[in-house]
């Protein structure tokens, strides 16, 4: 059920009907929307009775959901949801850029890094420290040292920090030290993972499950979104299928149906989707043509030396054309007209 608020309706409406939800028992989720707010109900666990709302002050209507998701739904929340860290943003007019390297390794490769992200008129980077690797035997990444050094890019070119946490432990890292928690392919359905990303006060960046559906992938998002935290960003990785000549298959048509099913931004990595530098630039371009609200992308200072993903990282040359060519797509496809 959710129960959509007039227009006109007050901050103390809003808190009523929130305590009536929560007086019988379940759980309210507001979300103020550009011209009217809509209350979410979980927590329940068969038909709600719309009884006790029906005739609260401000109440429009109360409306049953069908889907199997509440909050992620443009039924809840119709207008597009933007995710803020101080100046940078996803979700708003201009796609996001959110570059980096896939692993911080040291601290010069990702300064070096990092210097040219912030030239380049971007706000955010990425960079892992702790890396999920499928073999036990490969670089882990830097733990804490790692995080320590992506702090101080930020405190050095004020570039926002997107990386990843793998398990409860280094969740309470990566929300100490971060702007936007990633959580990656190989979680996207740890359940327990999700719940906590879900009670922290950060926004997170879900990555889809290498064989998740849509409907897993926005269960994923509902998982965070349940326990509280409504600041996600969705991200396509790349699916497995039968294709061989890519690291996994790009899977572009998630972009356009996530936006008619879902107020959550979603951005496009082509970097681990097609694992090839040679397919990077191209699928990153069709992406943003077909509306994706950011990219995540590996660039890497020397990558033949690289200790994670190197065959993927893009040359720094490649990447400054890569930022220009995406702003010179958003204009012609006028995005933020559509
Ligand atoms: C990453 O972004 O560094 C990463 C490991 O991605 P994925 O979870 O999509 O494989
Ligand atoms: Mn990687």
């Amino acid at each position: 059920m959710l129960i959509v608020m007039t227009p006109d309706a007050t901050e103390a409406d809003i808190r009523r009907v929130t305590e009536t939800i929560e007086s019988i028992g379940y759980k309210a989720h507001a979300m103020p929307g550009a011209s009217r707010t809509a209350i979410g109900i979980t927590g329940n666990d068969g038909p709600v009775d719309p009884s006790p709302f029906q005739e609260l002050h401000g109440v429009l209507e109360c409306v049953r959901v069908t889907k199997p998701y509440k909050l992620v739904g443009r039924d809840l929340k119709h207008d597009k949801s933007v995710i803020r860290a101080g100046a940078a943003e996803i979700g708003g007019v201009e796609p996001a850029m959110i570059a980096g390297v896939c692993a911080v390794e040291s601290h010069e490769q990702t300064m070096l890094t990092a210097e040219v992200v912030a030239a380049a008129g971007c706000k955010w980077f990425r960079g892992g420290a702790f890396k999920p690797r499928t073999s036990p035997y490969a670089f882990q990444g830097l733990a804490e040292e790692g995080l320590k050094i992506l702090a101080e890019v930020r405190d050095t070119y004020g570039l926002r920090i997107v990386t990843e946490a793998v398990d409860e432990p280094s969740l309470d890292l990566v929300e100490r030290y971060a702007d936007v928690i990633q959580i990656g392919t190989r979680n996207a359905q740890n359940f327990q993972l999700l719940k906590r990303a879900g009670q922290a006060r950060k926004p997170v960046l879900l990555k889809r499950g290498m064989s998740s559906t849509l409907e897993e992938f926005l269960l994923a998002a509902e998982y965070v979104m349940s326990e509280g935290n409504y600041e996600v960003i969705l991200c396509e990785r790349g699916i497995r299928t039968f294709s061989s000549h890519t690291r996994f298959t790009p899977d572009l048509s998630v972009i356009p149906a996530v936006h008619s099913l879902s107020h959550l931004p979603i951005i496009y990595d082509p970097s681990h989707s097609t694992g090839k530098r040679d397919m990077v630039v191209a699928m990153a371009r069709a992406a943003v043509a077909a509306g994706a609200d950011g990219l995540l992308v590996d660039i890497h200072p020397y990558p033949e030396r690289a200790l994670c993903d190197g065959p993927q990282a893009l040359l720094f040359d490649m990447f400054r054309e890569l930022v220009d060519e995406m702003r010179g797509i958003n204009e012609v496809i006028k995005r933020h007209r559509a």
